[in-house]
């Protein structure tokens, strides 16, 4: 595996891919840790599909993960030893996170919008919430986007 030297820009970038979370078993990482051993939350670049598998070094394909669960993941795909973690999906990005609060923050106000528009506004309300779930429902997993 082609080691090579990440800027800080690049490695901000794929840090925040996962949200600041190591990518296989989800836990928290420390940024200023990047690339220590001797850290319980230092972390390492992850290629998410194996460079031995036809994986790239286009940042899409770079996730944050910590040494230890990088190294047991060995060649085996991101998805299967998350799977084994107990996690279906990739974490969420930083912004997709914001996102999602956004999405909260505005779902529950139109559950109170709802409600107190009731009778008027009912049916247009109802057809808001539908496309409130469709959006949220089509989520994109960060490992499909290429
Ligand atoms: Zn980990």
């Amino acid at each position: 595996m082609g080691r090579r030297k990440y800027s800080q820009e690049e490695l901000a970038s794929i840090f925040h891919r996962s949200g600041g979370k190591c990518h296989l078993c989800l836990k928290p990482l420390v940024f200023e840790a990047y690339g220590r051993t001797d850290h319980p939350s230092g972390w390492e670049v992850d290629h998410s599909r194996p460079v031995t598998a036809g994986g790239s070094d286009h940042r899409n394909n770079l996730r944050p993960a910590h040494p230890s669960c990088n190294r047991s993941k060995g060649t085996r795909s991101s998805r299967s030893v998350r799977a084994e973690n107990g996690f279906a999906r990739s974490p969420l990005s930083t912004e997709q996170r914001e996102q999602a609060v956004r999405d909260n923050t505005f779902g529950g106000g139109l559950v109170g919008w709802l409600a107190g528009a009731g009778l008027g506004f009912g049916p247009i309300g109802v057809v808001g919430a539908i496309l409130v779930g469709a959006e949220v429902g089509s989520r994109i997993d960060p490992d499909q986007q290429r």
